[in-house]
């Protein structure tokens, strides 16, 4: 059940932070992960501060170098189909396309799809586990099928966004704006792995919020995908993603970012998939090196060792598909 809380709804971005300054304020955008949260009591709330009113966050802009900026408060829907979006930073497009339902793509936000709260059925039940303050991790031993196999320390959530893994193969740089200023992030460093602290899933202070979404401009001969695997057709999460961009040169691979979700607790850039495959064609020997490159470091729980062959097998296809400019999506 909700507790009692206050609900205010700024219409300036100064009022906004001064509205956060209250202890136990909650930033509210779409509302469909806070709300759950809220009803779930993994946190509580003396204030909701939603932030629907400040118009200035939504929508899509081209910047003037041939970039794009997007508002926090931009829709999923609306990244996913904005034209620029599709034709330039297709993987964004696909990862948008990607999240949940239709429904929850129309309320939900692209700022608050970054930010949202982990899935482990722990923490989102009445598990006192460690991210919450408790003691242990009950993921240890327990129901982990749908753990990480990368990047697991003392905690062992995957990061359950399917935008941020575009966002950070696709070199985006998050706005942050608080009391004491704007600063810019880049979306690589914005999640934080529970190696650095397991109680915290971003770089956020209680009193921030991220009010644009910046992506240079896409270099020439990129091509970018992102492809997700599910247990189910209708909405779930990754069990095992990947987010490519690449950029070709006489059908060489120039530069690689690739970045994978599903199976670590912040979106897992895969430096070795990138190596395997730098300065050379994806033909069929290159890309199954870089298969093998990409699941060499994995160190599954007791139950998630399937996901193993499943990354494998997304690296392949993908790649192979990335030569031929095609992507099985
Ligand atoms: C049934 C279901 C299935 C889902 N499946 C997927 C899926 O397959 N893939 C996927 O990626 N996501 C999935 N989601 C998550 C969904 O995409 C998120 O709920 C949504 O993107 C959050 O957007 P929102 O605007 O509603 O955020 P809110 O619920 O308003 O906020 C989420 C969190 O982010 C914070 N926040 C929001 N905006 C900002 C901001 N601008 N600055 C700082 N903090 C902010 C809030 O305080 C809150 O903690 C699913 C959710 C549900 C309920
Ligand atoms: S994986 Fe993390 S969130 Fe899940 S039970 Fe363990 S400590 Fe809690």
């Amino acid at each position: 059940m909700l507790s009692n809380f206050a609900y205010v709804q700024p219409q300036s971005l100064k009022a906004a932070l001064k509205q956060l300054e209250t202890p136990e304020a909650r930033l509210h955008a779409g509302g469909t992960d806070l709300l759950g949260c809220l009803r779930e009591g993994i946190f509580g709330a003396k204030k909701i501060v939603s932030i629907s009113g400040l118009n200035a966050f939504k929508g899509v802009r081209e910047t003037s170098n041939g970039g794009l900026r997007i508002g926090a408060l931009t829709t999923i829907t609306q990244v996913e189909r904005h034209p620029a979006i599709r034709s330039r930073f297709r993987a964004l497009s696909q990862g948008a396309g990607e999240v949940a339902s239709p429904q929850l793509r129309n309320q939900g936000t692209i700022g608050g799809n970054i930010c949202q709260k982990p899935r482990c059925w722990y923490y989102r039940g009445e598990f006192h586990c460690l991210r919450k303050g408790g003691e242990r991790c009950y993921a240890v031993g327990g129901e982990n099928q749908y753990h990480c196999i990368f990047g697991g320390e003392n905690c062992f959530i995957v990061h359950p966004s399917d935008t941020a893994p575009p966002l950070v193969a696709l070199e985006a740089v998050v706005r942050i704006v608080g009391p004491q200023g704007t600063r810019s992030v880049p979306v690589s460093r914005f999640h934080v792995p529970p190696s650095e602290d397991f109680r915290q899933e971003t770089v956020l202070a209680p009193d921030e919020m991220v009010t644009e979404i910046i992506l240079p401009p896409a270099p020439s001969g990129l091509r970018s995908s992102y492809r997700k695997v599910r247990a189910r057709r209708a909405w779930d999460f990754s069990l095992a993603g990947m987010a490519l961009a690449i950029t070709f040169k006489d059908n060489t691979v120039q530069k690689a970012r690739v970045v994978f979700s599903g199976v670590a607790p912040v979106p897992w850039r895969s430096k070795e998939v990138e190596v395997a495959i730098t300065g050379r064609r994806l033909d069929k020997e290159t890309v199954a090196r870089a298969a093998d490159a990409a699941v060499r470091e994995a160190e599954p729980m007791e139950k998630n060792g399937y996901k193993i062959s499943l990354l494998r097998g997304v690296v392949e296809e993908e790649l192979l598909a990335a030569q031929s400019g095609e992507s099985p999506g």
